[in-house]
């Protein structure tokens, strides 16, 4: 189980850019999504999550300890990749290969995740050499599997990949407990986590498991980026973040939300936590679906 507390935690940049504004939460989970838009702050959570950054105010805990004070103890607590990894380094995979079947604890399932992906076609590849769908599941996989003790941190790891290696990757972190990572996509996050935190221009505006959410009436709305003033006026604050092709609103009523998709306001509209919540079902036996 990864656990996170944050206190009044505050990140300030030069220039008076606030990209954490007075974040307070408690998460707990076995893989942990922080989602939100561009801009929201999740990198610069991830960065003092893994102990390269301060915070300028207020703390953060990850399993209990500041990561960013005691920095040594963070290294050997967590393995973590940021969005866009490139390697420059003049050795080839298959050198790199070799290296980690040495060193990592857990190289065996490294090895079977070079396969599945398809790395192990560019063995005699030099590492700068990979494109950047390459060199970011190879960064990922090491983060992945070098040893599966450690908490993987992955910024976005799913932003650059195709649909065959998405749908692939997505399986492959649903199985590895222990696992922080970021994503603008809630479905993203319903795939392979079981606790979230929503960011919204550097605000945390929810938290918590996500069949939690599922009973809190949170709805994906799928939007006409045209009729989004509408929305606004319409739901005001209960808008929690805007994701590009949904927004996620809190307590609206169904009736509303069938009217506007009648009127051509909106395309559609789901409850948000759908996918646990029917996981949750399945495993509490048959008969609860039949309800
Ligand atoms: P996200 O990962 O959600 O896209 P970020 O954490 O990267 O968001 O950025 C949050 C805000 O902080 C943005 O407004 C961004 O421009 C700003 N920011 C991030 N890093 C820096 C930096 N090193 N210097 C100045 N501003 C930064």
């Amino acid at each position: 189980m990864i656990r996170i507390e944050a206190t009044n935690l505050t990140k300030r940049f030069r220039g008076n850019v606030v990209a954490l504004n007075n974040l307070s939460f408690n998460l707990e989970g076995r893989i942990i999504a922080l989602v939100g838009p561009n801009g929201s702050g999740k990198t610069t959570l991830l960065s003092i999550l893994v102990g390269l950054r301060r915070p300028t105010m207020g703390r953060l805990f990850l399993n209990g300890f500041e990561p960013y004070v005691e920095r040594e103890r963070a290294l050997k607590t967590v393995s973590f990749t940021f969005e866009k990894p490139r390697f420059n380094i003049g050795i080839t995979v298959q050198q790199l290969l070799r290296i980690l079947a040495e060193k990592c604890p857990d190289s065996d399932e490294l090895l079977d995740y070079v396969k599945v992906f398809g790395l192990d076609d560019s063995r005699n590849k030099k590492l700068h050499e990979l494109s950047s769908g390459q060199a970011q599941l190879l960064a990922l996989a090491i983060a992945l599997f070098c040893d599966k003790k450690k908490i993987a941190v992955l910024d976005e790891p799913l932003a650059h990949l195709d649909i065959a290696n998405r749908a692939k990757l997505i399986d492959v972190m649903s199985k590895r407990s222990n696992i922080i990572f970021t994503t603008h996509v809630i479905e993203e996050a319903e795939a392979i986590a079981d606790s979230a935190a929503i960011l919204n221009n550097g605000a945390c505006v929810w938290h918590g498991s996500l069949a939690n959410m599922y009973r809190e009436d949170i709805y994906e709305v799928f939007v006409r980026r045209d009729k989004l003033e509408i929305l606004r006026e319409a739901f005001g604050e209960r808008i929690l973040a805007d994701l590009g092709l949904c927004i996620l609103v809190r307590a609206i009523d169904r009736d509303v939300l069938d009217d506007m998709v009648s009127r051509g306001v909106i395309l559609g509209y789901r409850r948000a936590g759908l996918k646990v919540q029917l996981y949750e079902r399945l495993k509490s036996g048959s008969q609860a679906l039949h309800q």
